[in-house]
């Protein structure tokens, strides 16, 4: 259920509202980058082999901006995302 107030909401509408999305394997944003975090829930995504972390998930384009499943699944509506 979508919750306006739900923590994991910070103003993330204005760069991730419409984009679109790919389900991938993660890869680096950045050369001198080991991890990125789930732009709502801050979950950890890396290439370590560590229970705690995902190796894939939904990311734009350009890998910045990267989007655990959970997160994916419960905001997909309300940010109108495009899935290829
Ligand atoms: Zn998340």
């Amino acid at each position: 259920m979508f919750d306006k107030n739900d923590w994991r909401l910070q103003g993330q509408e204005k760069y991730l509202k419409g984009v679109t999305l790919y389900l991938k394997k993660y890869i680096k944003s950045r050369d001198a980058w080991d991890h990125d975090h789930c732009e709502f829930c801050w979950t950890k995504f890396s290439l370590e082999d560590s229970p705690d972390h995902l190796d894939e998930g939904y990311a734009t384009q350009d890998n910045y901006h990267w989007i655990c499943k959970r997160c994916f699944g419960d905001f997909k509506d309300v940010f109108q995302w495009e899935i290829t």
